[in-house]
């Protein structure tokens, strides 16, 4: 077994059970791609098993903080059942949801999702590539699915100095699958969607949308950043009369049109356009055309805290313009899911963007992930999505 020995104070993250090691932390040591390695502190203390990744500025990442811990197939099958059955912890409604959410669960650098009889699971760190067999198996065996795709093209992979993998690592067949959610469905493609094929994250605040959407009987409605379609489906779910729906991807809005078409959406309700979100919202200024919901959910302005200023420039925009053009008591569900923006600076990003619009607004509700993609007290990371719920006062 190879050692890796921290400098003095580097052990103090650890020490909080945070799993990630640094490369300027270790004083001494290296190992394989992937290998496991005992993390000791300066003086030679234990702090943890780990998986070595010699290219990545994380040099290690924690399986176990326990010293009797050995880290073989059966730790695998044991993390991956602890993460499965704390799914039942949660009200999930849906087929579509997150078995394994990284650092969470205690599998850093895996993520799988089950997709109705579908598992798709990506491996971003060496350590997760290394045991890659075990951690098929074992998800074989603990769902009782014959198929797993992998979807192993994040950009993360490249840092760790990982070449791409996509496709079937068991069973085969048609990447396009429908998931049952709320009162929905929704289907999704997981070889040529984004991330796993889906954003499962935003499943409650979609059905918060829908419910919104009916109790307030909302006529006509926006949804910006519209991917496939989750949330124009929940507000036709929930009555709205019109859905206006932005994307830049052709095949998003292509897999939205029959999202629509799959729950029996009479197609006139619908309205899908590719264009930028931020032009669209300009123009609609300009035109004087008013909204009684809206949702931004635009893709990752700051993935880490070094682009979190240039970020906030772009969310302010966005808000700004979609607050001016909702009616008054229109509601605006608005979320960031950057790692570098901070739940309180996106408030306040959101605030200063409605004094901007000359607006002031109720802030109903405060939004985060689906729980099957928990955050945990020693891994703060694992909050990234956050959103804000406000109901726009009328003017005077
Ligand atoms: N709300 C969606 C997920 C949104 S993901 C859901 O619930 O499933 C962000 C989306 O923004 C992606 O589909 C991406 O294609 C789109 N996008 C990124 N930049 C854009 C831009 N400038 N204008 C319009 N759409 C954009």
């Amino acid at each position: 077994m190879k050692t890796i020995r921290l400098r003095d104070g580097k052990e103090r993250s650890l020490l909080r059970r945070h799993p990630w090691i640094f490369d300027g932390a270790i004083a001494s040591g290296s190992a394989d791609a992937g290998e496991t390695v005992r993390v000791e502190g300066y003086a030679g203390q234990f702090l943890g098993w780990a998986a070595f990744s010699p290219s990545s500025k994380i040099r290690a990442r924690v399986w176990s903080f326990d010293e009797t811990q050995r880290i073989d197939a059966s730790f695998f099958i044991a993390r991956i059942a602890q993460a499965i059955k704390a799914r039942s912890l949660f009200d999930i409604q849906s087929d579509g949801r997150r078995l394994i959410h990284g650092e969470s669960d205690g599998l850093p650098g895996l993520v799988v999702d089950r997709y109705a009889d579908t598992l798709v699971a990506q491996f971003s760190s060496c350590g997760t590539e290394r045991w890659k067999d075990v951690i098929v198996q074992a998800l074989l065996a603990q769902t009782g699915l014959t198929r797993l795709y992998e979807r192993s093209d994040a950009s993360v992979r490249a840092l760790e100095g990982l070449p791409e993998a996509t496709g079937w690592l068991a069973g085969s067949g048609d990447t396009s699958i429908t998931i049952a959610e709320h009162d929905w469905k929704l289907s999704l493609d997981v070889a040529e969607g984004h991330k796993t094929g889906f954003y499962l994250d935003q499943r409650d605040s979609r059905q918060k949308f829908a419910s919104t959407t009916r109790r307030l009987q909302f006529e006509r409605v926006l949804n910006c950043f519209c991917y496939t379609g989750g949330f124009s489906v929940a507000a036709l779910a929930g009555g709205a009369r019109h859905v206006t729906s932005i994307d830049s991807s052709a095949p998003a809005l292509a897999r939205a049109q029959a999202n629509v078409a799959l729950n029996g959406f009479d197609a006139s309700r619908s309205t899908l356009l590719d264009a930028d979100v931020n032009a669209s919202l300009r123009q609609y200024q300009k035109e004087g055309r008013t909204f009684d919901a809206i949702v931004l959910d635009p893709p990752k302005f700051a993935p880490t805290i070094k682009h979190a200023e240039r970020a906030a420039r772009a969310y302010k925009d966005i808000n700004r313009l979609a607050l001016s053009i909702l009616e008054p008591g229109g509601v605006l569900f608005t979320y960031s899911c950057s790692g570098g923006i901070s739940g309180d600076l996106f408030h306040k990003i959101v605030a200063s963007a409605g004094t901007d619009a000359g607006i002031d607004a109720f802030i109903t509700e405060r939004m985060g992930g689906a729980p099957d993609h928990p955050m945990t007290v020693a891994f703060p990371e694992g909050e990234y999505l956050k959103g804000l719920v406000l109901v726009k006062r009328p003017a005077g």
